[in-house]
């Protein structure tokens, strides 16, 4: 006991000696300048703050060239972009999706948000990604048929898997795609956090699909709110474009839709503040690795703590760095948590696993060791680009 808090301790010492002296320290904060100044008092004078307007094709394409894929649609934020993209992978009431429990809430909530249930696979303790091994187990434990993979307690149709790119880190997505292939299930993958991080010379985002970011105030680049839906297949994107927009028929003026659809287009004023960010994100990236270099350099020589690596053959956008308490438990991280938090350095814990939620108590699940290891053991530090 009094050795891992003298771990604790030196951890805690380590941090707050590393830091610049001002406080509070966020644990991400956006980094808004003259650039972003400029293009949103353009877009206010173009008097195109709304769904129409130049800004949200030239976010689009930026960010379609930036992660070499054919089409990209913007949309009101990550959440609705990962739903619309269930939907259009075929995903209906009823069904199961196969997701990581090691999420935010969001990665669930868009799957029922189309009528379908979660189904909780476990993570790999190095990339914190979806583990292969456990997304095989589950696809195992089911039924397949011509008709689909059923899983065999609640009979439900599995019909698709979002592995998601934990704090930036690439999950083994190239794995994952070839198992969920052999089972003929469609890939959706969640890249909020993953915009910049690569696998190889490939892009996160792209080998699903579809795939979506999001633009959240605390992602890499914000549009304040925001998100986007990315794929290679030209019918569905334009099929997003058409069910995000209330299903128009496109004619002068006339009011046509031609199902029930969605008002998820993101405004011209949000993809103004995304077009000045994009151009910036070299530099996030550079210093963000910048950054997540010291961390690593501060923690070497402290006993009992990792700081979580970009995996082997694969670059990360290091959007949120982390440390792992090797020894340690849910008591110690804890404690770290308070002690830096008292010393206004806002740290925070991973997220609580979407199974242990309320509203995912009764969702199918695998065995989740190291989901349940990684939920007491890492800590996430403060890792906005200005400290890179
Ligand atoms: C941020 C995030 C989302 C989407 O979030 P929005 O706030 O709706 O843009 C989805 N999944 C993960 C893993 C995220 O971190």
């Amino acid at each position: 006991m009094s050795d891992s808090r003298g771990a604790v301790d030196e951890i805690a010492t380590t941090l707050e000696g590393m830091l610049p002296p001002e406080r509070p320290i966020p644990l991400h904060a956006p980094v808004i300048g003259d650039l972003e100044r400029e293009t949103m008092a353009d877009c206010l004078d173009s008097g195109f703050v709304s769904s129409v307007g130049e800004y949200v094709g030239r976010f689009e394409r930026a960010v379609a060239e930036k992660m070499g894929v054919a089409h990209a649609i913007a949309v009101s934020n990550g959440t609705s972009a990962l739903q619309v993209a269930l939907a259009l992978a075929g995903v209906g009431p009823g069904d199961l999706v196969i997701v990581p429990a090691l999420s935010f809430v969001a990665t669930a909530n868009a799957v029922a948000h189309v009528g379908a249930g979660p189904y909780f696979v476990d993570s790999d303790p190095l990339d914190l990604g979806m583990s292969p091994a456990s997304l095989t187990a589950a696809l195992e434990a089911a039924t397949r048929t011509p008709e689909g993979v059923f899983e065999n307690v609640s009979g439900r149709r599995i019909s698709a898997v979002v592995p998601m790119h934990t704090l930036g880190h690439a999950a083994q997505i190239e794995s994952i795609v070839a198992i969920a292939d052999e089972y003929g299930i469609p890939v959706v993958e969640d890249a909020a956090e993953s915009l910049g991080t690569h696998v190889a010379e490939r892009h996160t985002g792209n080998f699903g699909r579809l795939g979506i970011v999001s633009f959240n105030g605390n992602k890499i680049v914000t549009t304040g709110g925001g998100g986007i839906i990315v794929t290679d297949d030209p019918a569905l994107a334009a099929r997003a474009r058409h069910l995000t927009t209330t299903a128009k028929r496109p004619h002068a003026w006339e009011f046509f839709h031609d199902e029930v659809a969605w008002n998820y287009r993101m405004p011209n004023i949000n993809a103004a503040l995304g077009v000045a960010q994009m151009a910036q994100l070299p530099e996030f990236l550079s210093r963000k690795r910048a950054l997540a270099h010291r961390y690593r350099d501060a923690f070497a020589d402290v006993d009992g703590v990792e700081v979580v690596w970009e995996p082997e053959g694969t670059t990360s956008n290091f959007w949120l760095n982390a440390i792992r308490l090797v020894d340690g438990g849910r008591d110690d991280r804890d404690r770290l948590l308070r002690i830096t938090n008292d010393a206004q350095i806002q740290t925070r814990p991973m997220w609580n696993l979407l199974s242990g939620l309320p509203m995912f108590a009764d969702a199918p699940r695998t065995e989740l060791m190291v989901a349940h290891r990684l939920e007491d053991t890492t800590v996430c530090l403060p890792s906005s680009a200005s400290l890179g």
